[in-house]
């Protein structure tokens, strides 16, 4: 039987300032002491990378970037590579948020090309996947979920999301409030699971499966108690302290 320990994954999204991050960065670092084997990490906006190695570095919290180019280096304004990523000492990066997918136009391929770029230069990718609420509806949320995760480990290897961390965030509960009960997320959980153990049993028992979607200090436990969930990704909440230190207390 696999021993998982949990992870509470926080992203910033697009929010953020110098001195609203470094309150926010040292209560995080203060709070979660104690927290046992439960890993924490931060996923900043790229200008506030060296201030949270600053503030980290000597701490238990990991921190990451939201995205990654695909690309080595070259000719691609406004662009970040893995490796300048692993200048920052970056652990974690997201890959494939639903918000990148849906804004910005990351089809399942290009996910995996950054996800191949990110593992390649070994950062941790959170490998984001999930249905929206018209693919619930039309009942093909496993069908959705099975062609994000198959793109990856056929260009990757299905032994590279050892490496990874998966996170299960249907499009419908980002942001909105609206959160999967947990059976909802669980039964997405086991499925995603049991696809990568018919590849690799291992591999299935190992890899953490984040669930993502309006957590909150009062869904965490019940969420994070369940068989195939290993933690959370965590939006808004990750913003406010007491809210967030409550989640990475549920992880533990
Ligand atoms: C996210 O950004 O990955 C997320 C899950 O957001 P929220 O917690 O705000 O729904």
């Amino acid at each position: 039987m696999a021993m998982r320990s949990k992870l509470v994954a926080g992203n910033w999204k697009m929010h953020g300032g110098m001195v609203q991050n470094r309150a926010l960065l040292t209560a995080i670092l203060d709070g979660t002491r104690d927290l046992g084997s439960a890993g924490v990490a931060i996923c900043v906006p790229y200008p506030y990378l060296q201030q949270a190695q600053t503030v980290l570095q000597a701490s238990s919290v990991s921190w990451g970037a939201q995205n990654v180019s695909q690309h080595d280096k070259g000719a691609y304004t406004g662009e970040v590579s893995a490796s300048m990523l692993m200048d920052f000492n970056c652990r974690y990066v997201i890959v494939g948020h639903s918000e990148r997918r849906a804004l910005y136009g990351e089809d399942d391929y290009t996910v995996a090309l950054k996800f191949q770029a990110a593992h390649a230069t070994g950062l941790t990718p959170i490998l984001c996947v999930g249905e929206t609420l018209d693919q619930r509806e039309a009942g093909i949320t496993e069908q959705v979920v099975a062609e994000q995760l198959d793109a990856v480990s056929e260009l990757v290897g299905i032994d590279s999301l050892v490496e990874s961390v998966l996170a299960y965030e249907p499009v419908w509960a980002i942001g909105t409030g609206k959160t999967a009960t947990p059976d909802q997320a669980q039964e997405v959980h086991s499925f995603i699971r049991g696809r990568i153990a018919a590849r690799s049993p291992e591999v299935a028992a190992n890899v953490k499966i984040l669930y993502g979607g309006s957590v909150k200090a009062s869904n965490a436990a019940e969420l994070f108690a369940m068989p195939d969930i290993d933690g959370g990704l965590v939006g808004g909440a990750s913003l406010i302290v007491d809210e967030f230190l409550a989640i990475c207390h549920a992880a533990k």
